[in-house]
């Protein structure tokens, strides 16, 4: 039996996984990585914890990253010296006083990172994958993905460091300054394309039709192994303790799917016994996956995705809206949307306790604030809030929401610049004002 293959999350066929293949040839189902669970079983809970706990103290390659250190959870078919690192994982968890209304939230900061948001936990799999694949004699010319923003800098900068060419897919004129320039400083082929994120990964999986193109969307399974040590770590900076929930924003559902699968496999393996609850944060303006919350899933809803400030969650067709419904049921899941001036309002709060908040991390504290409201949350919970990327991402929305130029959001926490002439007591004045 092989330590890991593809398998089909409809009707459970499997492939090897060294075909290159992101659909279900039979039902055109998405496709997991699934591991021989059993294998694993050959160490108890508490020897995983005890590697795992020393591989955080090592500067070993590849144990030096936070995904490479579970690497025999993540993708074992990978030789060590195809493996494409970064440094990736092992990112804070900040335990911030008095937030969203409550007494205490941890934060995972996925932001500080290599390419400034989580899709390096992810990428680092797919691009040592594909070195894998061309090592063994594949036919791979290059790496493409549709993005709004965070999947192309990451991929764009694991595909240099590989040597690999990356095919970047972009909405024309619906990405941050900042992520723009990510691709294009590490050489990838940018096309800016006149339509949306939807239509980008429509035109990204026909043309990686072709095999020698590889898809490098997260809805490819290998980006999911990379992703779910998300939640693993969480736990395992908790001391091995449980969170009560997970708040973490949510577009494409790749992320939501690969926290559940984290924490899945530590239940199975028995580093955990209980589950957190999931909690699935959207943006009024794309939120297809609370409109089908509100049927209790009975339907995939699909929407016209409106302009969100939240840009990294901007998708009304998420592709892996299978994988995220089936995380939702197994965590007793709950899907809430923030409005446009919620978000950048959290966000502005956020940063006033010393984090740095992108709008997509505003969108989960704002949804948390909305719970703890309605008492779904209680004041004791402990809940961790997923933050997907780093605020300097995101300049023109800091800027924009403290000189108050954002449509739709009343900016409560507004604070401009002060200019002044030159002279001491016009400034002594100023400040006297100011602290008084
Ligand atoms: C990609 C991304 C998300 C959404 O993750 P999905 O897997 O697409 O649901 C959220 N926030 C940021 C900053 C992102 O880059
Ligand atoms: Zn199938």
């Amino acid at each position: 039996m092989p330590q890991t293959w593809f398998e089909c999350i409809r009707c459970g066929r499997k492939y090897p996984i060294s075909e290159v293949k992101y659909r279900c040839e039979s039902c055109g189902g998405l496709l997991d990585v699934e591991h021989d669970v059993d294998a694993l079983k050959s160490r108890s809970g508490a020897e995983w914890k005890d590697l795992f706990a020393r591989r955080s103290r090592m500067s070993k390659w590849p144990y030096q990253s936070g995904v490479w250190a579970k690497k025999e959870w993540v993708a074992p078919q990978i030789d060590d010296e195809n493996i494409v690192s970064l440094g990736e994982g092992y990112t804070p968890l900040l335990r911030v006083k008095d937030l969203a209304s409550l007494p205490e939230v941890w934060v995972k900061e996925c932001g500080i990172s290599h390419t400034g948001s989580f899709k390096d936990l992810g990428m680092t799999v797919l691009v040592s994958h594909v070195k894998q694949l061309i090592s063994d004699g594949t036919q791979i010319r290059a790496v493409a993905c549709a993005s709004t923003g965070d999947t192309s800098a990451a991929l764009a900068a694991y595909a240099a460091a590989a040597r690999i060419p990356a095919i970047i897919f972009l909405p024309r004129g619906k990405i941050s300054t900042a992520q723009l320039a990510q691709p294009i400083a590490h050489g990838a082929i940018v096309l800016g394309l006149e339509t949306d994120f939807d239509g980008c990964m429509k035109i990204v999986q026909e043309i990686t039709e072709d095999k020698s193109i590889y898809l490098a969307n997260s809805m490819n399974a290998l980006r999911i192994e990379g992703q779910k040590t998300v939640g693993i770590e969480i736990v395992q900076q908790l001391g091995w303790e449980v969170p009560d929930w997970i708040v973490i924003p949510a577009g494409n559902l790749g992320n939501i799917s690969a926290l559940g699968r984290g924490l899945t496999m530590m239940h199975e393996l028995g580093l955990i016994d209980r589950l957190p609850r999931i909690v699935a944060a959207q943006a009024e303006n794309a939120n297809p996956l609370y409109q089908s919350f509100l049927t209790n899933f009975d339907e995939q809803r699909t929407v016209m995705a409106r302009t969100t400030l939240a840009s990294a969650i901007q998708i009304g067709s998420p592709v892996s809206y299978e994988r995220a419904v089936k995380a939702l049921r197994a965590f007793d899941g709950i899907v809430e949307q923030a409005s446009e001036d919620e978000l950048a309002n959290a966000a502005a709060l956020a940063d006033r306790a010393g984090l740095y908040a992108c709008p997509q991390t505003g969108v989960a504290l704002a949804v948390l604030e909305k719970l703890v409201a309605r008492g779904t949350i209680k004041r004791s919970d402990r809940v961790v809030v997923i933050s997907t990327a780093h605020g300097l991402k995101f300049t023109d929305f800091k800027v924009d929401y403290h000189q108050k130029a954002l449509s739709g959001v009343v900016s409560r926490y507004a604070n401009p610049p002060v200019y002044l002439p030159a002279d001491i007591d016009t400034v002594r004045k100023r400040i006297d004002a100011e602290l008084a």
